[in-house]
């Protein structure tokens, strides 16, 4: 029994007693050639899945990037700020500091499109995302809000400093020039800014911002206004 025992721990498989039959002898090794073709068939086959469950992990990944983000500006879509929005509403519940969001609108979109075609339209679209990624900060949420409308969740950031940084943008957009075979494209952007408060929730906070861009638009465009907490009335900006 010893032996048999040393012979399994130095990597045998089966046993056989002399005196051996030929015949069985030859049955046993059968055996076990099948099995190991079998074990080897199995390897190989796991190996393979491995490399499936791998590549299914990156489309996942492709997958879950493309269903959050807008095709034609590369920004976040709705819904991924809408996740990020909610977010943050339990993030700032649990005690972070003040969040803000700046909901923003192309000045007379309609008129660049009937203008300069609707593909211009969309490099227009494309040239004021490349403005708001270059001026914003890593932590800075900007979606494609709805046709020619963004929506930016700024974490840990005071109404007066969204403020300002709405201001900042507003001035960058003003200043690109996006050439066309019609000619050179000017646009502006009018933006409205609310801090977030709880007793408005997220989307009461949307709201107000939302408000404070219609007003902007009335005001004449190419401006930002802010709803100032507690009171009712709006600050704004003239254009430089
Ligand atoms: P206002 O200054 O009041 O915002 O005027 P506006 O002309 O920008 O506003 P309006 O709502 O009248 O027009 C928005 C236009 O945006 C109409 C629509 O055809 C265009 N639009 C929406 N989505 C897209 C898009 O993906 N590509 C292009 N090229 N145009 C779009
Ligand atoms: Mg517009
Ligand atoms: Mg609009």
């Amino acid at each position: 029994m010893d032996d048999v025992i040393k012979g399994f721990e130095a990597g045998g498989v089966d046993y056989i007693t002399r005196p051996f039959n030929a015949l069985e002898l030859l049955a046993r090794v059968d055996t076990h050639i099948s099995l190991m073709a079998a074990h080897n068939d199995l390897k190989t086959y796991n190996e393979s899945l491995e490399i499936l469950s791998q590549q299914l992990l990156e489309k996942t990944k492709i997958l879950d990037t493309m269903v959050r983000t807008d095709f034609l500006t590369g920004l976040a879509n709705r819904m991924h700020m809408l996740d990020q929005l909610k977010r943050e509403e339990s993030r700032f519940r649990r005690g972070t500091p003040l969040c803000s969001v700046i909901i923003s609108d192309i000045d007379y979109f309609k008129s660049i499109n009937d203008t300069f075609g609707h593909e211009a339209g969309d490099n227009v679209l494309r040239a004021v995302a490349d403005v708001f990624r270059n001026n914003t900060r890593k932590q800075d949420v900007i979606a494609r809000w709805g046709g020619e409308e963004f929506l930016f969740l700024l974490p840990e950031t005071p109404g007066n400093s969204a403020y300002k940084a709405a201001e900042k943008i507003r001035i960058a957009v003003s200043q690109i020039i996006i050439p066309d075979i019609k000619g050179d494209i000017h646009v502006t952007m009018t933006f409205g800014v609310c801090e977030f408060d709880l007793d408005l929730s997220i989307d009461g906070t949307i709201r107000m911002a939302d408000s404070a861009l219609y007003a902007g638009k009335l005001r004449g465009r190419n401006c930002v206004e802010m709803v100032i907490k507690d009171t009712t009335s709006n600050q704004s900006t003239e254009d430089p």
